[in-house]
């Protein structure tokens, strides 16, 4: 494939923006080359600006759960936006959207918009620290909470992916209230927790973690969070920014049945605009301003148009649920059929899988935290990465994301895509 325009856009955006792009594993840094330029998508194909089709994984980082350019989210925008976009002052909208939210995700009774998983995951911290008068957080090696400062302690995905897991420009001061436990150890989080007694506000966690490539909870592993959280008054957060209305209407609170204090969400439930929003129970939730002391706000929080794309994603969701077993079955049948690519040509490989999220690890050890994950061969991604990409499979510049399925792709999307990785697979 030629990617000729796209090198040519590459030079031009580096001029005036850093790196070229606005969010960095978008640069193909870690896979070298340059990214490519997205002209126009539609359903699970992608065009890029030198006239390439491409099969989409990633999907905008998960948003685009019924693929590219899906008719009742586009009408909804367009619709909306002839009216106006942006008023600053409420809507009726952020009422509807936010009962149908509530009515689909178990154990919330409020929830609050905002424009990213950045800043759901950041006020979500401040919430459980205003909510506890606690000041410490306990959160995970290789999970990704977003840039804001406490989170950039061991961060995954694109801070892993750069080399810069802890980022210049966070302080000491910040840092010492970000505590650092193994993801899958309940025993260690136990020991920390007994080491700071009484002074942790918050264990925030993504319920299946999808920054460190895809990882699923371990039996017992978020129950025993839930348990550690009851006795010793500190509030359990569910980052379900990647799993919320992707895993099961309910997120992973339904579909594992363990219950978060907060829940935080980003990607599918903004339908491709920018949306985050967190969400508890009553008690916890008027604690925010206006109605309490801890602080938070937007002047385009609630956006009309990124309320119409995420209320036109949820209903038709909501409305019908058979999506999440069909996106499970597209990525099991997916899975065997990389597997037997691999298997068949030697390639050693672990792939981890649950609902619509996947990732191939190039090691043949189990990939349960961080450590194992980043023990994989990177080596034989880039080459597994670039293969793909001459294939016109687009899958994300990085072993430490994870693919992200759409129900936009058909089985014969999918045969194309395992017919690629067997050919791929002989060059590895
Ligand atoms: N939490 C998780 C689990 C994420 O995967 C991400 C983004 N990949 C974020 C938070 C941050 O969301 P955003 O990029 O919208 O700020």
């Amino acid at each position: 494939m030629i990617y000729q325009r796209s090198s040519a856009l590459f030079s031009a955006a580096q001029k005036v923006i850093p790196g070229g792009v606005n969010s960095p594993v978008r640069a193909f840094k870690a896979v070298g080359g340059d990214p490519i330029f997205v002209k126009e998508a539609k359903g699970a194909y992608l065009y890029d600006e030198d006239g390439n089709r491409l099969i989409d994984y990633i999907n905008s980082w998960g948003p685009m759960i019924l693929g590219h350019a899906y008719p009742p989210v586009v009408n909804a925008v367009i619709e909306k936006a002839k009216k106006g976009t942006s008023f600053g002052m409420p809507t009726q909208i952020e009422t509807k959207i936010a009962e149908l939210a509530v009515s689909m995700v178990p154990n919330i009774d409020k929830i609050r918009f905002v424009n990213s998983g950045t800043e759901a995951c950041m006020s979500a911290v401040r919430l459980a620290r205003g909510y506890t008068k606690k000041d410490k957080i306990i959160k995970f090696a290789g999970c990704y909470h977003g840039h804001s400062d406490s989170f950039l302690i061991q961060a995954g995905s694109g801070a892993v992916t750069f080399g810069s897991p802890n980022s210049p420009g966070v302080t000491q001061g910040t840092a010492k209230d970000t505590l650092l436990a193994r993801y899958n150890d309940i025993e260690q989080v136990e020991r920390i927790i007994n080491l700071n007694k009484g002074k942790i506000a918050c264990i925030i966690v993504e319920p299946v973690a999808g920054n460190m490539g895809c990882i699923p909870p371990a039996k017992g592993f978020l129950e025993g969070l839930r348990s550690l959280c009851d006795t010793h008054n500190i509030l359990l957060i569910f980052d379900e920014v990647m799993t919320g209305f992707r895993l099961a209407k309910g997120g992973v609170q339904e579909l594992l049945g363990v219950n978060a204090d907060i829940v935080t969400f980003g990607k599918v439930i903004g339908g491709g605009l920018p949306v985050g929003a967190f969400a508890a129970r009553k008690e916890i939730m008027t604690y925010l301003a206006p109605e309490g002391p801890v602080y938070q706000a937007g002047t385009l929080s609630g956006n009309p148009l990124a309320m119409a794309a995420g209320l036109a994603m949820l209903t038709e969701l909501n409305k019908n649920e058979k999506v999440f077993k069909s996106l499970a079955q597209k990525t099991e049948y997916l899975h065997k059929g990389i597997a037997e690519a691999l298997h068949e040509n030697g390639v050693i490989h672990t792939i981890n899988r649950i609902g619509s999220m996947i990732s191939v690890h190039f090691d043949k050890d189990p990939v349960i935290d961080f450590d194992s994950a980043a023990k994989g061969n990177n080596d034989t991604f880039k080459k597994f990465f670039h293969g793909m990409l001459e294939h016109g499979i687009y899958i994300a510049p990085s072993a430490f994301e994870s693919w992200f399925i759409t129900d936009a792709l058909t089985y014969d999307d999918l045969d194309e895509t395992i017919a690629a990785v067997h050919k791929v697979a002989k060059t590895l």
